[in-house]
């Protein structure tokens, strides 16, 4: 459900299943050879430049290194044709890759590919669900370490990269203590992957594609608003975390952040407004064009609807509940697990039912907190 001015909402799209995870993160990075043992090597670091909508509307050209983003050694020993022979991931904080195999090589180039592990994929069309990727130069006679240097994702592929990198913060902070999965719903080697289509030529989008293909479907400039990106994301993992379970939502079309929807819209979309500031560590909203919207607002705020149908009110909640200063410990992780239990319909719900079933305080700060943004129960 994209959160635009303009319109919006929720679209339905009839396309194939979900497809279910097949290789787990570990198994991934095992598969990289120990360097030790290896004859050819190609190391360097991988880097993609994007539009920075965080920055402003001005999207200043950044360079970011590309964390914990699949990779493919290729390569031949004698005069046949290359193939596949190690994969693995960049660095989580430095982008770098180091692709070996046991003999030297004839010739050699490392595939690159927008996924990380089997845990998240950026894939070119829901009828086409390859993701992208692209090749290294190629070496030729290759004996032990050659390095490539700063490889870097061709421009126009760059947002595909965006996406794949970004995901990495709420992978981070997805408060799972019991798996690699996504939620501790699923175990280990059989986590759900999320989704996202994004195709150049494609404008339109923004949207979770409920109960459709469940991915997220991303216009060409979407990427650039890391927010955009996550938010989407978080609709899918509140249906992570409810096991495939979702709300039924009403009077979601159009949202606005500061304005009465409904309370199951409220709860969706301020969910997913939280989830993006969350992982982001601020109080805000940004739009792929750069433009934000504060997510700051009391009882006196100007032009802003007053309860629980409204969606800034609900997300600014979830997020003083979760401030370092805040009543739930200084993080979501209580809200994590409980929403990993209990099912809520809606805001109301979460907080005057769930909260006091996993010991969560809904008197003294936290009351304070809802009142403070027009929420009373
Ligand atoms: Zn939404």
């Amino acid at each position: 459900m994209q959160l635009i001015r303009r319109s919006a909402g929720r679209r339905l799209r009839a396309f194939g299943a979900v497809l279910i995870t097949t290789l787990g993160l570990t198994a991934a990075v095992a598969a990289t050879p120990a360097t030790a043992a290896a004859n050819a090597c190609l190391t360097g670091t991988l880097v993609f430049d994007h539009l920075d909508a965080e920055a402003g509307t001005s999207k200043p050209l950044r360079t970011q290194v590309a964390r914990n983003a699949n990779w493919e050694l290729w390569g031949r020993t004698g005069s046949g044709t290359a193939t596949r022979l190690a994969a693995g991931i960049t660095g989580a904080s430095d982008g770098r890759f180091t692709a070996c195999h046991t003999a030297s090589l004839a010739e050699a180039y490392v595939r690159f590919r927008s996924s990380s592990t089997s845990m998240w994929r950026v894939v070119k069309a829901a009828n086409n669900t390859t993701d992208y990727t692209f090749d290294s130069a190629r070496r030729t006679n290759v004996s032990g370490t050659h390095d490539l240097g700063t490889v870097k994702v061709p421009s126009t592929l760059q947002r595909a990269w965006k996406v794949v990198d970004t995901l990495n913060v709420l992978y981070w902070k997805r408060a799972n203590p019991s798996s690699s999965c996504w939620t501790a719903r699923q175990s280990d080697g059989r986590c759900d992957q999320i989704t996202f289509v994004w195709d150049p030529k494609v404008a339109d989008g923004g949207y979770w594609d409920y109960p459709n293909t469940n991915y997220v479907f991303l216009g060409n400039t979407m990427p650039d608003s890391k927010h955009l990106i996550l938010h989407e994301a978080g609709h899918w993992l509140q249906w992570q975390l409810y096991g495939r379970a979702f709300p039924v939502v009403d009077g979601c079309n159009p949202h606005y952040i500061e304005k009465h929807s409904s309370e199951s819209c409220a709860w969706t979309e301020g969910f997913a407004d939280a989830v993006a500031a969350y992982a982001l560590g601020d109080y805000r909203y940004v739009y792929d064009d750069g433009s934000s919207y504060s997510f700051e607002n009391d009882a006196s705020t100007p032009g802003w609807d007053d309860g629980d149908t409204v969606q800034g009110r609900v997300g600014s909640s979830l997020l003083d509940l979760w401030a370092a200063d805040g009543p739930d410990g200084g993080n979501w992780n209580r809200t994590i697990a409980l929403m990993t239990r209990d099912f809520s319909q809606d805001f109301r719900e979460y907080f005057t039912e769930d909260r006091p079933a996993a010991g969560l305080s809904t008197a003294g700060a936290a009351e304070r907190i809802l009142a403070g943004h027009t929420i009373r129960y």
